[in-house]
């Protein structure tokens, strides 16, 4: 998979370089680039917003820049398919609170693509043209973190990058780890159990006598109706 990130502030991406998604990018099994917007900027302060249209607070991305960033974006995933041809469109994911809500379901898709592209906004985000255009060259989604409003895109498309890179076959070391967690097939997509390990009593509390069994049919009831009560208390909607 190869991932390029677009952004006024790349650095915030040095982050990656850390921990199994650095290990990955290391092995090769991932390519992650992060690009400065205003290096698609040609006056003397470098500029990368405006007024809106139609009056308002705030500034806008002007769509220039995105416009020639994305075209270099293109030329080199282009370049690179040609050296080795893949069958699915690029996908260009645009973070933003209007967009539709990101889920496992989504990190499960966008793991299966062979090029993502990041579109970090700022400002009041960036001129909608923008995402018209693309759609020529990529498949384009507006994903929603959640709901609540972020400074830019740069820790929404970290958050999307991590989610989505760790379902990549060969960076989790262990893969059964991806089914038994929460919101994976393993435990219905509902929350997963709590966790214990070693000691057995610690500070006085005690681990639940069924995990100590070493009875596998008795612990994964135990874990499924935790499962289910969790859900059930925190994330009701996840039962419908
Ligand atoms: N005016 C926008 C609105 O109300 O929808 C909010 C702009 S926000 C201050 C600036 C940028 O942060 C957005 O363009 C987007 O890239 C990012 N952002 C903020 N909240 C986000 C969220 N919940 N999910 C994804 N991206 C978000």
């Amino acid at each position: 998979m190869r991932i390029n990130i677009v952004s006024i502030f790349p650095d915030y991406f040095e982050a990656l370089r850390l921990s199994l998604i650095g290990k990955a990018v290391t092995d090769g099994l991932l390519t992650i680039d992060a690009h400065d917007l205003r290096d698609w900027t040609h006056d003397r302060h470098r500029t990368v917003d405006d007024t809106p249209y139609g009056g308002g607070a705030g500034m806008v991305m002007k769509p220039e820049p995105w416009g020639e960033a994305l075209d270099a974006m293109t030329a080199s995933i282009r370049a690179a398919r040609e050296q080795q041809p893949v069958p699915d469109r690029p996908v260009l994911v645009i973070p933003t609170p209007s967009g539709h809500s990101f889920t496992q379901q989504t990190a499960q898709e966008l793991s299966a693509c062979s090029d993502l592209v990041f579109a970090c906004g700022r400002y009041e985000g960036i001129d909608h043209r923008v995402a018209e255009w693309a759609a020529a060259d990529y498949e384009v989604r507006e994903i929603s973190l959640g709901d609540y409003v972020l400074n830019g895109g740069e820790v929404a498309a970290m958050a999307i990058i991590e989610a989505v890179a760790r379902l990549v076959p060969g960076v989790i070391g262990n893969p059964d780890s991806l089914v038994e967690e929460s919101h994976a097939a393993g435990t219905g997509h509902l929350l997963e159990a709590p966790v214990y390990t070693k000691p057995a009593v610690w500070r006085g509390l005690e681990v639940p006598e069924v995990l100590l069994s070493g009875h596998h049919t008795r612990i994964a009831g135990w874990r499924r109706q935790q499962s289910q009560h969790l859900t059930r208390v925190r994330r009701p909607d996840l039962l419908t």
